[in-house]
This record gives structure tokens, C-alpha cells and sequence, in this order.
């Protein structure tokens, strides 16, 4: 039996009960394989026990771990001196040290009665966005500079070598799709403010040159402001968007909430030897402990982390296991008393992770 080794950090919050649901679907989705999931301390409530939101041993395992499984982390009230949150540093310090640049987040609809939006069709809304991680404006986090009170600076950081793995990582993603749901064009559009700022218009100039050599891809632009707009108003004509850290950070949110909420978002941090999944969500402290969370993310989190293990070690098995377990979730939202209280049902996040073990049987 081939054994994979995953270091999980259930974090805060509600981390700890989507990480724990998550944790069962993936167990019952994969009875020919051995997931060994290592329990790892990380976090804001690890910070106030221990003064490290990051120990050096649990930094370690990580990167020896085939795999990094997240709930999530943090807490409004554990901040350091200068304001700024404590437990985000679990992931922002394992995204920088283990190079996790591509954030890729899908944003699929899986029921039109989830969305705030009118006149969709099931599978209407099926794109990718992926986020820049290792750069941008957040690459300036605990180097800003705050002057005479007065004055606050952060700087907004863009390589070409970042940005040509980026978009490398965004066209060859969207080959391995089927197009935008509106015409099957396979399109990438650039997410940027390349009007305004001249990193962006450097962001625009580098993703044109490499995809200079994918002719199949259509390429497409947005100003960042212009694409929450067609976000709403037209979101079937996306296939995969690729944009700076910042960008990316808030329009995943945007696009997450078009297909239902943050609680069905799906994210994977992938790198060139590592990578971290995770629901788009954070902790949400304000209905942890409650189990009305829902574990959707997280569990469609760990199907993308089978996926990638799966064709990292050749192991069908589990691209398998990630099919069913999408599947399983599918057909577990079609019954009503299986649908959570963020996509307005009434499940528990219990009540939810059983249905989908009990397809998975
Ligand atoms: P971060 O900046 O770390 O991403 P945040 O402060 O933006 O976090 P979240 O923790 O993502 O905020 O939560 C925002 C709100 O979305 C929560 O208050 C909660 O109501 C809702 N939410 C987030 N995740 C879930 C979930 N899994 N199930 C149900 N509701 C959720």
C-alpha cells in the first residue's frame, strides 16, 4: 500500500472542524492508500501558548511531508505591535519559505439556487483564478515602513521571472481545460491596473511575451476595478485569470461569493516541490466551535491535493479518489438536508461531511 505523508495544521477558528471533516472524506476516499496525516501545531492560538505562530520543527515537517494540509488560521485579536495579524504568518511564512508561488483558486457554480446572481445555468460559472503568492504588494509584509507617525509605505514588488512562472502556470492550466463556459474558448485574462501603475503595465508586458508561445490560449485583459464588474455581470466568459498578489487575494473572494460563499472556494498554494491546500476562506472566529461552518472547501480542497499528489507520483489511484470525492459532493448538495447554512440549508458541517462519506461508500 503506497503511504503519503501529510502534514496538517488545523490552525483556528473554525480551522480545526473543516480540517477535521476534510480529514474523514479523504480517509474514506482513499482505502487502498495510507494518508498519514501528522497533527502540527500553527497559528495564532500556537503563538499566544508558545510566542512562534511557525515552530522550526513544524517548518521542517512540512517540507519533508509529500503534502500541506491547512484549515485555516488566525485570529482578529492576536496582532503583532505594529496592528497587523499574527496567525496569517503561518501560511504567508510557509508560502515564501517553500516557494508556493501559483495560488490557484476555482470558482465553480454548482447549483444556480447557491448564487446571489440571476439566469445562471448549473456549470455556468467555471473558471480558475490563480494568484500570484510570492510577490506583489504582500511581498513587502513586515518591511513596510511607518514615518513620524505620519506617513505609511509598502511596496508593491514585481519580477519578471515571477511573472513569467506565473503565466507559464496560468496557460498551461488552461490547456488542460475546456474554455470559458460561454463559448469553450480557452482564454486567459490579465488582471491588472497596467493604466496606472508601471509595475503593471510591466505585470501586462511579461504574461504577453510568454504567451507569445501558446497560440491556442485567446488573451483577454481586465483593469482590476472593470473585471468585479464583469465578475457579475458576464462571469461565464472567464476560463483562467491570472493576477498580481493583491489582485488576486481580493477577486478570488469576489468570485467566491458569485458561486455561493467563501465556504465552497477551493485554493491550492502549489510551488515547484511543495504545495499547501486549504479552503479560500479564514478562520471565520465568529461561528467557530458552533459546527455550522461549512467543510465544503476545505474537502474540495483535499480532492485538489489528490489530484496533485496523484499526478506528481503517478498514482491514479488518486486522481480517482479526487474525481469521486467531487463527485460525491455533487450529489450530496442535491439533497437538501445535505446543503450548509452559507448556501442557505440548514446542514451542520457534521451533518454534511457524513453525507458525502456515505456516497463515498
Ligand atoms: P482572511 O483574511 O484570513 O482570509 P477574513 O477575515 O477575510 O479571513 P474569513 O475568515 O474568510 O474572513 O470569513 C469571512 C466570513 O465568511 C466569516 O465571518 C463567515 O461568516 C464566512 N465564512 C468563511 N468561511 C466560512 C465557512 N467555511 N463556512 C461558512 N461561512 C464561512
Amino acid at each position: 500500500m503506497k503511504t503519503y505523508q501529510i502534514a496538517t495544521l488545523e490552525g483556528d477558528g473554525i480551522g480545526p472542524e473543516v480540517c477535521q471533516a476534510a480529514v474523514a472524506v479523504l480517509k474514506a476516499a482513499t482505502p487502498q492508500t495510507q494518508l498519514q496525516f501528522e497533527q502540527l501545531p500553527g497559528g495564532a492560538n500556537h503563538y499566544l501558548r508558545s510566542g512562534h505562530v511557525l515552530d522550526q520543527d513544524t517548518f521542517t515537517a512540512c517540507q519533508n511531508a509529500h503534502a500541506i494540509f491547512h484549515g485555516a488560521a488566525g485570529l482578529p485579536e492576536v496582532t503583532y505591535p505594529d496592528g497587523t495579524e499574527v496567525g496569517n504568518d503561518l501560511h504567508l511564512q510557509l508560502r515564501f519559505k517553500l516557494d508556493l508561488y501559483a495560488n490557484v483558486r476555482p470558482i465553480k457554480l454548482y447549483d444556480p439556487a447557491f448564487a446571489p446572481l440571476k439566469d445562471l445555468k448549473p456549470g455556468g460559472i467555471d473558471y480558475v483564478i490563480v494568484r500570484e503568492n510570492t510577490e506583489g504588494l504582500y511581498a513587502s509584509r513586515g518591511g513596510g515602513t511607518l514615518l513620524r507617525d505620519s506617513v505609511a509605505t509598502d511596496t508593491l514588488v514585481i519580477t519578471r521571472h515571477g511573472v513569467e512562472r506565473i503565466a507559464k502556470f496560468a496557460l498551461e492550466l488552461s490547456r488542460t481545460r475546456h474554455g470559458a463556459p460561454s463559448d469553450s474558448v480557452r482564454r486567459l485574462t490579465i488582471c491588472d491596473k497596467a493604466n496606472i501603475l508601471r509595475s503593471y503595465a510591466f505585470f501586462r508586458a511579461v504574461c504577453q511575451d510568454v504567451a507569445k508561445h501558446y497560440s491556442d490560449v485567446v488573451l483577454d485583459y481586465a483593469y482590476v476595478d472593470a473585471i468585479t464588474v464583469h465578475m457579475v455581470k458576464r462571469p461565464g466568459s472567464f476560463d483562467v485569470i491570472v493576477a498580481e498578489n493583491m489582485f488576486g487575494d481580493i477577486i478570488s473572494d469576489l468570485g467566491a461569493a458569485t458561486v455561493g460563499g467563501l465556504g465552497i472556494a477551493p485554493s491550492a498554494e502549489i510551488g515547484d516541490n511543495h504545495a499547501l491546500f486549504q479552503g479560500s476562506h479564514g478562520s471565520a472566529p465568529d461561528i467557530a466551535g458552533k459546527n455550522i461552518a461549512s467543510p465544503l472547501a476545505t474537502i474540495l480542497s483535499g480532492a485538489f491535493m489528490l489530484r496533485w499528489l496523484g499526478q506528481r507520483h503517478d498514482d491514479a489511484s488518486l486522481v480517482e479518489a479526487a474525481q469521486r470525492i467531487e463527485k460525491a459532493v455533487e450529489d450530496a448538495l442535491k439533497d437538501p438536508l445535505a446543503v450548509p447554512a452559507d448556501l442557505g440549508g440548514k446542514a451542520s458541517c457534521t451533518a454534511v461531511t457524513q453525507a458525502i462519506c456515505r456516497r463515498l461508500a
